[in-house]
């Protein structure tokens, strides 16, 4: 079935009230009546036991995420940052080393810099996401390569399927964050050979900016049968590949990620999620269009000095977009000239401005002074962040309204 399909039906449970919708199930243990099926229960891991591994609304959040973009298994986490850190938690270990993506996420490059290097012994290299690049800083203690489906604000998207292919051949898993991607909607970098997908479900998949949460998604592979940590016996005695397979991996998120860590996902927020994935794609749709619709009236506008936005024909990332994407997506920069010509134009638009994306809401973020003002200015400028750049995630408001708003606002400039 296709995704608008699967949107609305996957996942949903059998109620014995013939409920149809997803029921809140607001328990943090579940009984058992007998010491033998106590014992059993912790023995398979099978059923349900305690919330903080798994309960049956956050289930239906996972069956939902696993139908929507092809993978064999999703463990839903409290947030995008703890679906990057369980990620790599379960594929990395002391002495191993992490190859990432120039101008990622920050608090992504925040965990890899201050957590997992000086607290774990994790090295790690940022390089363009070229396969050129990439194949020259991967060594044999290379676990993990780290993109973006789209880069956050320089707006570039890396060759999934070259990335994946030349991970594949060095036996390193390519993790690629899909945020950008709306659950799916977007983007499935899994079917392009990612080995596995972190995301942050606040944005897109949320839609209204009302809570957070996050996901790790995992595809079939045999990979993990080259990771030492799957092949050494657990706790139990068995040995995670030959006991899990491919589930080895999410099984690992979900004991380090959840079980131990306790990043869990509250049922209510599983509920506000599993709604908000029912009209994603109707959302990043229509806000794509939008999106394109001022591009094109915005870009030769003489106030504004450049303008990003993949949908153009002329934009540096047209032509990946148009493989590994959907629609262009609902993400635009304008780059006003200056600090000032930011400001001013900030001041003037009768629009929010917020640090989120995804909201049904436009919102709008001055970058160098914000979400990337901890970064050296060589950084920023790296990471495509220019004293004058404003990003825009654009909303579900009428797109001529949008416009016009726009407009007035450069007017004052
Ligand atoms: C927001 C975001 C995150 C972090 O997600 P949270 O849900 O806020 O923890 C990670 N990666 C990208 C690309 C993001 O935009």
């Amino acid at each position: 079935m296709r995704y608008e399909t699967l949107a609305v039906l996957a996942g949903l449970p059998e109620d014995p009230h013939g409920a149809v919708g997803l029921p809140i199930y607001a328990v943090a243990a579940y009984g058992f009546p007998t010491l033998e099926e106590g014992a059993e229960r912790f023995a398979t891991g099978e059923g349900y036991v305690y919330a903080r591994q798994k309960d049956p609304t956050t289930k239906a959040l996972e069956m939902r995420l696993k139908a929507l973009e092809g993978a064999l298994e999703a463990v839903a986490v409290a947030s995008g940052q703890a679906a990057t850190f369980s990620a790599l938690l379960a594929l990395l270990r002391p002495g191993d080393e992490v190859v990432a993506a120039k101008g990622l996420f920050g608090q992504t490059i925040g965990l890899l810099d201050q957590v997992l290097g000086p607290l774990m012994g994790v090295r790690v290299r940022y390089v363009d996401p070229e396969p050129d690049s990439v194949r020259e800083a991967l060594s044999e203690r290379t676990r993990v390569l780290f993109v973006e489906t789209v880069a956050n604000p320089a707006l570039l998207v890396p060759d999934l399927e070259a990335l994946a292919e030349l991970a594949e051949e060095r036996g390193v898993a390519l993790v690629v964050d899909n945020t950008f991607g709306a659950a799916g909607a977007l983007s499935q970098p899994l079917k392009w050979g990612a080995h596995a997908v972190v995301q942050s479900l606040t944005k897109w998949a949320s839609g209204h900016g009302s809570v957070l949460g996050g996901a790790v998604l995992a595809r079939e592979t045999g990979l993990w049968a080259r990771f030492p940590q799957f092949l050494e016996p657990d706790l139990k005695g068995r040995v995670p590949w030959e006991a899990l397979g491919p589930r080895c991996f999410p099984e690992r998120v979900r004991q380090l990620g959840l079980s131990l860590g306790g990043m869990s996902l509250s049922p209510f927020n599983a509920y506000l999620l599993f709604q908000g994935l029912e009209t994603v794609a109707l959302r990043v749709g229509r806000m794509s269009q939008s999106a394109l619709r001022l591009a094109e009236a915005l870009r030769a506008h003489p106030k504004v000095k450049a303008l990003r936005y993949p949908g153009l024909p002329e934009d540096p990332a047209h032509a990946r977009a148009r493989k590994y994407l959907t629609a262009f997506g609902p993400v635009l920069t304008l780059d006003l000239g200056s600090l000032e010509g930011a400001s001013r134009f900030l001041k003037a638009i009768r629009l929010l401005k917020a640090p989120n994306l995804g909201d049904a809401r436009t919102l709008l973020v001055h970058p160098w002074t914000t979400t990337h003002s901890r970064l050296k200015e060589e950084a920023r400028l790296e990471a495509g962040v220019t004293p004058g750049l404003v990003r825009v995630s654009v909303g579900l408001e009428d797109p001529e309204d949008l416009l016009a708003l726009f407009q007035e606002a450069l007017a004052a400039v």
